[in-house]
C-alpha cells in the first residue's frame, strides 16, 4: 500500500501542471523577480534614511511609483502603496467614511452584491457603525445596471464602490457610466476595486475612468508578488489613514515601505503596460473563447456563467450540470490541471458563490460551477490538453453519480 501511495505520489509530483488559477494568483515574472531580488540583499536600505543606502531605496521606490501610475494615467503623488487589494478596498471604504461618521454625518454607502469580501465586509463593518448601506444587485449577466443605481441614490449618498471586474465571472461592469450618474447627483465620491482588471486590460484614469476617485490594485493578480498593491487616490480626495505611525506615503499609511514588493510592483507595471500594447492580449482572449467553446462542444449540460456580458480576457466560469464542482476539481487536480471555484473555501465548508446566487442561479448550479482563469503564460498546447482531459473526468463524475 505505501509503496502504491509512493507511486501515485511520484507521477502526482511529475506531472506537467497546468495553472488554470491567475484570479486567484499569478506567478511573478522572471523580469520582474529579478528587478526585485538586489533590494533583499545588497540595495536593503530603508527609503526613510538619510544616507546613500536609503536615499538609493528611495528613488528606487519612487521610480516604481511612477511605473505603476503611468499604467493607470495618473500622478504620481496620487499613488499609495499598499499591502494588496484587501487594504486597498479597507482604506477606500473606512477612511472616507469613518472620518464623515465621527462629524455627526449619516453617510450613505452604495456597492454591489457582487462584490469581494474585501469590499463586501469593510461595508458591513461600517454599517455596524452607522453608515447606511445598499447593495445594488446584479441582472443575469452578473452586470449592475445603470437605471439600479440610479434608483438607489439618496441626499445622504457620499461613497459608490462598485467593482471594474468581478473575479469569479470575469464580467466587466459599466463603470463609466455608473461614475457619471454618481458625479451628477452630486456630492458622490466613486471607489472601484480593480483588482482583476489591472495587467488585463488598459484602465485610463483620464479617459472612460476620469471620474473614478479611488481605486484599488493588487500585485499578485499581476505578476508581482503577494502581499504588494496600491490604491489610487485623486488628489483633493481626503482620507483617514489606517494605520498610526510614521509619515510614509504622504501621512497616508504609515510604516516603513516593503521596498522589494513595491520594486516589484513597478516593474509589474511596465510589463502589464508592453503587454497591453502587443497583440497577445487579444491573443489571450482568443484561447480563452476556444477553451470556452471546446467544453461546450464536448460536454452535454455546460453553460458559461455571465455569457454574453463584456469579461476579461482571462476568465471563464462554467456550469457543468450535475457535477460536484468540489469533486470536480479534486479530480482535475489528480489530472494535473488547476482551477477553482469562483468563490472562496471558508473554514472547510464550500459556500455556495454569493456572486452566482446574487445573478439568480440556484444553489446547486452555483455548486456545479467552476472558474478557469487563464494566465499570460498559459499556451495553447496547455488548452489541448485541458479539452482532452475536463470531458473524460466530467463524463466520469457523471457516471458516479
Ligand atoms: N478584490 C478582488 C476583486 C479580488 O479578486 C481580490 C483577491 O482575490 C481582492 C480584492 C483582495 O486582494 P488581495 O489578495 O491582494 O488582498
Amino acid at each position: 500500500m505505501a509503496c502504491f501511495l509512493r507511486c501515485c505520489l511520484v507521477l502526482y509530483l511529475g506531472m506537467q501542471r497546468i495553472y488554470l488559477d491567475a484570479n486567484a494568483t499569478t506567478p511573478v515574472l522572471p523580469e520582474v523577480f529579478a528587478a526585485m531580488q538586489p533590494y533583499f540583499t545588497e540595495r536593503f536600505g530603508n527609503p526613510s534614511s538619510v544616507h546613500g543606502a536609503g536615499q538609493h531605496a528611495r528613488a528606487a521606490l519612487e521610480k516604481a511609483r511612477a511605473g505603476v501610475a503611468a499604467l493607470l494615467q495618473c500622478s504620481t503623488k496620487e499613488i499609495i502603496f499598499t499591502s494588496g487589494g484587501t487594504e486597498g478596498d479597507n482604506l477606500a471604504l473606512a477612511g472616507f467614511l469613518d472620518p464623515l461618521l465621527r462629524a455627526g454625518e449619516r453617510p450613505h454607502l452604495i456597492t454591489s452584491a457582487i462584490e469581494h469580501h474585501a469590499v463586501l465586509y469593510t461595508a458591513q463593518a461600517l454599517e455596524a457603525r452607522g453608515v447606511e448601506v445598499t447593495y445594488l444587485e446584479p441582472n443575469s449577466k452578473g452586470i449592475i445596471e445603470p437605471a439600479t443605481l440610479q434608483a438607489a441614490l439618496r441626499p445622504n449618498t457620499r461613497l459608490l464602490s462598485v467593482m471594474l471586474a468581478n473575479n469569479e465571472t470575469g464580467a466587466l461592469q459599466p463603470l463609466g457610466k455608473l461614475a457619471r450618474i454618481a458625479k451628477a447627483h452630486g456630492n458622490v465620491l466613486v471607489h472601484t476595486d480593480a483588482v482583476q482588471a489591472v495587467g488585463k486590460l488598459t484602465v485610463d484614469l483620464t479617459g472612460e475612468y476620469k471620474n473614478v476617485d479611488m481605486l484599488t490594485m493588487s500585485g499578485h493578480k499581476m505578476y508581482a508578488p503577494q502581499g504588494t498593491g496600491a490604491l489610487f487616490v485623486r488628489k483633493g480626495v481626503q482620507l483617514t489613514p489606517l494605520f498610526h505611525g510614521g509619515p510614509h506615503e504622504r501621512q497616508r499609511r504609515a510604516g516603513t515601505e516593503n521596498v522589494p514588493g513595491i520594486i516589484a510592483l513597478g516593474r509589474a507595471a511596465l510589463a502589464a503596460q508592453e503587454w497591453l500594447a502587443t497583440p497577445a492580449a487579444d491573443e489571450l482572449r482568443t484561447r480563452r473563447d476556444r477553451l470556452e467553446q471546446g467544453l461546450l462542444a464536448s460536454i452535454p449540460g455546460a453553460r458559461v456563467n455571465a455569457a454574453g456580458a463584456a469579461r476579461t480576457p482571462n476568465t471563464s466560469n462554467i456550469h457543468f450540470a450535475s457535477v460536484d464542482a468540489e469533486s470536480l476539481l479534486i479530480a482535475l487536480d489528480l489530472q494535473g490541471i488547476a482551477a477553482s471555484f469562483g468563490a472562496a473555501c471558508q473554514s472547510g465548508a464550500t459556500e455556495p458563490s454569493h456572486v452566482l446566487l446574487a445573478m439568480g442561479h440556484t444553489q446547486a448550479e452555483a455548486r456545479s460551477s467552476v472558474r478557469f482563469s487563464l494566465s499570460r503564460l498559459t499556451t495553447e498546447e496547455e488548452i489541448d490538453r485541458v479539452l482532452t482531459i475536463v470531458p473524460k473526468v466530467v463524463s466520469r463524475l457523471r457516471a458516479l453519480g
